[in-house]
């Protein structure tokens, strides 16, 4: 593997006169790179697993299959299901951000938006309604198909709904719209929540990344989410924007060349 920088250089007039080429030779770098994708992929795995059937188990408990239980008792169960569901959300993260940098989750092929947003709405509904949230979707039907990987894409657009269902206070409204642009697909998620403040707009796209203040602080998360997305998008020759501001809410905007007619 190489890695190319190039610069111009000019003359005294500023004209062009030619250019330098740098090639770095980055196999090694490459090559722990792929050794510590491996490496998190394959603890994440072993851990989500294990972690499954004890859940199974915590549930078979809660349910009152070795007896009835008290309150407290329940209440315990419940938070020690808590924690271990934080744990198993965090390694399948891990596990998905790892399987994207090591070159995708599946095939390329040509990709309905429409049923992909659908599906992610649909997920997320019960826990808007349980937060009295009102939660949109619109398509356009010029919104176009692009070349992609369903599973990445699916996951892109659960990220922010979910994001934006978790960050709006009850009652909030969120609205997701998908529609076609010149020669792309622009889909968005707006709500009108705590909004992020502007020196943090940067850095939540990075992994591990959280907003701390005192509302965000109670709120569970990992802080994969957004750098899920934004790989996501980058191996899609995408881009995303954000508009946010503190105490009125938050727009992601993805922009997706169309696939070919
Ligand atoms: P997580 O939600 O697991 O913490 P993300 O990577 O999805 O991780 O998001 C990173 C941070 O960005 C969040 O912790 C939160 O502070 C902020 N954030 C993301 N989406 C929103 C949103 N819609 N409104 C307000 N803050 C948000």
């Amino acid at each position: 593997y190489f890695q190319v920088t190039c610069a111009p250089f000019y003359d005294a007039r500023r004209r062009p006169m030619g250019a330098v080429a740098v090639f770095d030779d980055i196999t090694a770098w490459r090559r722990l790179d792929q050794y510590k994708s491996e490496f998190v992929s394959t603890v994440a795995h072993e851990i989500v697993s294990p972690l499954s059937a004890v859940l199974g188990q915590l549930q078979n408990l809660n349910k009152g299959l070795l007896g009835p239980l008290e309150e407290p008792q329940k209440e315990l169960l419940g938070r020690a299901r808590e924690r271990l569901e934080s744990i198993a959300k965090l390694s399948r993260d891990l596990l998905d951000l790892s399987k994207i940098e090591a070159g995708g989750m599946g095939q390329v092929s040509r990709v309905q938006l429409a049923p992909l947003f659908q599906e992610a709405v649909d997920q997320l509904m019960g826990r808007a309604q349980a937060k009295s949230q009102s939660l949109e979707l619109e398509i356009d039907d010029n919104l176009p198909e692009v070349m992609g990987v369903g599973e990445e894409l699916l996951r892109v657009a659960t990220n922010l709904v979910s994001n934006a269902v978790k960050y709006t206070p009850q009652g909030g409204r969120i609205r997701v719209r998908a529609a076609g642009g010149d020669g792309e697909a622009v889909l968005s998620v707006q709500d009108n929540g705590l909004g992020i403040p502007p020196e943090e707009q940067e850095a939540i796209f990075q992994r591990f990344h959280r907003v701390k203040n005192a509302d965000t602080r109670q709120i569970p998360g990992t802080g994969l989410g957004l750098a899920i997305v934004k790989r996501v998008v980058e191996s899609h020759d995408g881009r995303l924007e954000l508009t946010s501001e503190p105490g009125k809410g938050s727009t992601f905007t993805l922009y997706l060349p169309a696939a070919p007619q």
